[in-house]
């Protein structure tokens, strides 16, 4: 991934700034698992028209598992959409976007 916007300094600082306010997978602790994250996600792709360098709460630190599954499901063709897989303690999908709750919901 050394394409822009993931070769420039200002990701590199905003890439820092988040994992080291967030160090914890954000889907594995919906599940209850603490998990170090590596990866910083953009909630909103910038393919999706999203900005390249949001604010730290729309981004989202992740595990490399947890990012992998992420990007089949959303951001490749033939995804489901349901970014996070599995359910929380209280038995709903862990994923607010689930088709379950009914739509479109950020993070
Ligand atoms: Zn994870």
């Amino acid at each position: 991934m050394a394409d822009w916007p993931y070769n420039t300094s200002q990701w590199q600082r905003l890439r820092k700034a988040k994992l080291s306010a967030s160090p914890v997978c954000h889907p594995c602790s919906l599940r209850g698992r603490a998990v170090p994250a590596n990866t910083v996600d953009h909630v909103k792709a910038i393919a999706s028209g999203g900005d390249p360098f949001p604010p730290l709460d729309q981004l989202m630190s992740m595990c490399p598992s947890c990012h992998a599954v992420k990007t089949a499901a959303v951001d490749k063709p033939g995804g489901d959409g349901v970014r996070f897989r599995g359910t929380g303690f209280d038995g709903l999908p862990v994923d607010p976007s689930h088709p379950f709750f009914g739509g479109d919901t950020p993070v």
